[in-house]
């Protein structure tokens, strides 16, 4: 028997209910457009915020610091207070476009169909898994992710571990410090295998206050122990083998865009970014599919992806109004030497869109940034940056650009400040 809402249709769906599909919905709502729906495959709403119990989080949404929980809560009845309609329970399995939006969800309440006339994909990114970083050694339990550790502690109050070694020094391996503390938890170290940590040296302050011992130029070679953790075996740089005890492994951070069903839909997918290529305007190699939030550049933080969710949200608004440039005669955007990627990747004739290009270095490095138009010159500014930090260069620039632009470190200025092995 089919359920009484097996097909529906709606001016707006947005696939995925964290800090940017909610913004982007909210704001839809807010500008006037009749009908936004939010689908979210978990059972709750509010997207990785939901299971982060930790400050900070909501200054710049709601002017004060927050735990994640409690952000969440106030994004989501931000959201239904202005009309969106919330379906949870509910995930995305497939996107057919010709002449109409098709979107295909399963949920428990059985198949359901929806006909939209734009989507915004807000699916978020996810951590690399053990299989995708290489390490060697036994199966044992005990071996999660940030996420994992979340959902664990929060979600289910359950302590998977005591005594772990953390894999990682980007902003999420400092959350993990906080949610271990929370459970009782003491790490052996935390390990990174460049030779300075990927957050600002000052936020290696909170490991130092939690008695965390930190070791750089470090990899993980092995995990030993066969039904539970016993031990890793650590690799230095000058090639010594140490076994350390433990009881659990978190590997932090490595994030990739929840890409999958941009994939699957065929959207053109960036292979900096491994999510899908966007415009100034966020949409996506199909035009009436829009990106937003961590898709588009793994990894943010909530509140950036919130605002840019809210900034989509008005672009989704004027194109159904037909008040956005036709996506033809676009300019590609490319990273150069020593870029990872450039977002959004693709420059569509008459300007406006997004104020900024985001960057990402692939390395440590400080010298100038180049913008080459054609074999030409076309804008230059000072950069100094680490691996996961946010480039911003302003778009307004580049409006008039007939040929492609390839953003790249300017090579006799350029000095890599150190070579980074790939991140573990
Ligand atoms: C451990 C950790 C700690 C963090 N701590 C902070 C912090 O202290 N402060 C801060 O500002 N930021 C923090 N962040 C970053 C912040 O959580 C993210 O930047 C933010 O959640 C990104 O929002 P998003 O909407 O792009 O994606 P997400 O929050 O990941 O939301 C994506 C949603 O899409 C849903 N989804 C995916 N695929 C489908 C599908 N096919 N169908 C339906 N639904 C789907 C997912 O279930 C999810 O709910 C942290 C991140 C992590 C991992």
């Amino acid at each position: 028997m089919s359920a009484p809402f097996d097909v529906r249709s709606a001016d707006v769906l947005v696939v995925g209910a964290g800090p940017a599909g909610l913004s982007a919905a909210t704001r839809l709502r807010n500008i006037g457009v009749a009908s936004v729906i939010v689908v979210e495959r978990e059972l709750q709403a509010g997207g990785i915020p939901r299971h982060c119990g930790h400050p900070p989080f909501g200054i710049r949404e709601f002017g004060r610091v927050l735990t994640g929980p409690a952000y969440a809560r106030r994004l989501i009845d931000r959201a239904v207070n202005s009309g969106v309609e919330l379906m949870l329970g509910c995930a995305v399995v497939a996107i057919d476009y010709a002449e109409d939006i098709i979107v295909t969800c399963a949920s428990s309440r059985g198949p359901l169909t929806i006909i939209a006339k734009r989507v915004i994909l807000a699916t978020g990114a996810r951590e690399k898994p053990r299989s995708a970083r290489l390490v060697s050694g036994d199966r044992p339990i005990g071996v999660l992710n940030t996420g994992a550790l979340q959902e664990y502690v929060y979600l289910q109050h359950l302590a998977p571990f005591r005594r772990p070694l953390i894999v990682g020094t980007e902003l999420v391996a400092l959350s993990s410090l906080l949610t271990c503390r929370k459970i009782g938890a003491h790490p052996v170290a935390m390990i990174e295998s460049r030779d300075r940590p990927t957050v600002r040296r000052l936020s290696m302050a909170l490991p130092r206050l939690l008695g965390v011992p930190v070791r750089y130029k470090t990899h993980l070679a092995a995990i030993v122990g066969k039904s539970r953790i016993e031990a890793v075996t650590l690799l230095s740089a000058d090639g010594t083998l140490e076994d350390v005890a433990c009881d659990g492994v978190l590997f932090t951070g490595g994030f990739q865009p929840e890409a999958a069903l941009a994939r699957s839909a065929g959207l053109q997918i960036d292979e900096g970014t491994g999510g899908p290529t966007i415009d100034q305007f966020a949409r996506t190699s199909e035009p009436r599919i829009f990106a937003a939030g961590n898709i588009l550049h793994p990894v943010e933080t909530a509140g950036w992806s919130w605002r840019e969710g809210r900034r989509i949200g008005e672009f989704v608004s004027r194109d159904l109004d037909g008040q956005l440039p036709p996506p033809r005669g676009a300019i590609q955007l490319r990273p150069g030497t020593g870029i990872r990627y450039v977002v959004p990747q693709r420059l569509v004739p008459g300007g406006g869109g997004f104020d900024h290009l985001q960057l990402r270095a692939k390395a440590s490095v400080s010298g100038a940034l180049i913008a080459d138009s054609g074999g030409k010159q076309i804008g230059k500014q000072p950069l100094k940056s680490a691996p996961e930090r946010r480039i911003l260069v302003p778009l307004a620039g580049f409006a008039e650009a007939k040929e492609d632009i390839t953003f790249g470190l300017n090579e006799p200025d350029f000095e890599t400040i150190r070579s980074d092995a790939e991140c573990v």
